[in-house]
């Protein structure tokens, strides 16, 4: 039924990072809602994150950043290498005085289970395999439409339902299709006691390797595991037959033709890969609107930012927790909450997203003559600007109150 009352009724389309979040802040604001997830419930699902700063302060304000901090790992500092293993600079990342929270490593599994654990306890409703296939408006609300033939109705439509948002298509007729940004990430997370070289400060580290073929990144993770990231560049994104074929022995031969002959744990992460990963990496640069009648959009299916930033989740948290902020406040005047949430939220996500792409391409295989003078000047520039550079991103907070 359409909620014809003050209070809003919220549907949230998607149970991935923006959408659980967004449950849990409505929740605190006094705000109903159903969240309407496409696929099961996946304990193992996915890769692992690094949530940063920001976005662990949205997890601190959910009462829930200190169990992910103990569940997954510290990160204190952004360690930056030549293939050879020779440190170009290492600049802080967590420091806790500064920005409230460290980053945080975990897998994906670990970051669901305690958003989802605090849904069930807060009593809100989550509807697995419901896939969102068409939406209609009313005058007096909005219905949800389900491919198992089932449909939904409240107030207001908040899609969440990633970079393949269909939410997206309603608003955005004409279509808009995330870029292929020239990447295929590949990855995957390996028991720590086969890297016994990793040192202590190795693992409280994001650490990041760049070399003439390219780049490979590694860390430690939650449940005794590290986990390595690299991308592959390719000018078409890799078809879904390939991408589904992640038999070891390819992944570890295409990998080891490229990283073994990089310094240290490189060539050991990837012998001893556990459920190894392939990803097309695309990114949304910039939607004409993120919003029409009673829908809006947030986290990827607005702003889907390469994982190069590292920012993907964090963004997804803030939009999650001010949005919920602005419906409090904004009560059922649902037009100026979605107006006043794009304006202020645009300038920022979209900075990040041009950043990410930017970054990928700062780690595309090079000559290695190229290779040293770019490692020469990002050391310069690290040990000058370092931080700096990016105190803007891991400092925003947002003031509940
Ligand atoms: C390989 C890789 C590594 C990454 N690493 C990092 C990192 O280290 N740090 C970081 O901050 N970010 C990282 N990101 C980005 C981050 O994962 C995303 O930005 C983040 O998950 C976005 O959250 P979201 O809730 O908007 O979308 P998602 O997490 O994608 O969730 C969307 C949800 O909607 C559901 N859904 C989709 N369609 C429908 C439908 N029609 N009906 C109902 N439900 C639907 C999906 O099943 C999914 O559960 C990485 C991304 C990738 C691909």
């Amino acid at each position: 039924m359409i909620n014809n009352t003050k209070s809003l009724h919220v549907l949230i389309i998607g149970g991935g990072v923006a959408g659980l979040a967004l449950a849990l802040f409505l929740k605190k604001a006094g705000i109903t809602c159903t969240i309407y997830e496409a696929y099961a419930y996946k304990g193992e699902a996915g890769s692992g994150l690094n949530i940063a700063p920001n976005g662990m302060n949205v997890l601190a304000a959910l009462g829930l950043a200190d169990e992910l901090a103990a569940r997954g790992a510290i990160t204190l500092e952004h360690c930056f290498r030549s293939e050879n293993g020779k440190v170009l600079a290492r600049i802080p990342y967590g420091d806790i005085n500064k920005y409230g929270q460290p980053g945080v490593s975990m897998s994906r599994a670990t970051l669901y289970e305690v958003l989802t654990n605090e849904i069930n306890k807060s009593g809100i409703e989550i509807k697995y395999n419901k896939r969102l296939l068409s939406i209609n408006e009313y005058s007096i609300g909005v219905k949800a439409n389900f491919e198992d033939g089932d449909s939904d109705s409240g107030d207001i439509l908040i899609g969440a339902d990633g970079i393949r948002s269909i939410t997206r298509s309603h608003i955005l007729p004409q279509g808009l299709e995330p870029s292929f940004v020239g990447v295929v990430g590949v990855g995957g997370f390996v028991k720590l006691e086969k890297v016994p070289e990793l040192t202590q400060q190795d693992l409280s580290s994001l650490n990041y390797t760049f070399g003439a073929k390219g780049f490979f990144g590694y860390c430690a993770v939650d449940r005794g595991y590290a986990m390595w990231w690299s991308n592959l560049h390719a000018n078409q994104p890799m078809s879904e037959a390939a991408l589904r074929d992640t038999s070891m022995d390819k992944l570890q031969q295409e990998m080891l033709a490229i990283y073994k002959d990089f310094h240290g744990p490189a060539a050991a992460l990837i012998k001893h890969t556990e459920r190894p990963l392939r990803q097309n990496i695309s990114d949304i640069q910039s939607l004409p609107t993120w919003h029409k009648g009673r829908v809006l959009l947030i986290g990827d299916a607005a702003h889907a930012v390469s994982p190069n930033a590292g920012q993907g989740a964090s963004m997804a948290l803030e939009d999650a927790m001010y949005l919920a902020k602005l419906l409090r406040d904004g009560k059922d005047d649902y037009v100026k909450v979605f107006t006043q949430f794009e304006g202020d939220r645009k300038g920022r996500v979209e900075k990040i997203v041009a950043e990410g792409r930017k970054r990928g391409v700062g780690k595309q295989e090079v000559s290695p003559f190229q290779a040293r003078i770019r490692n020469m000047m990002m050391s310069i520039f690290l040990k000058l600007f370092g931080i700096k550079g990016i105190d803007w991103v891991y400092k925003y907070k947002i003031d509940w109150e």
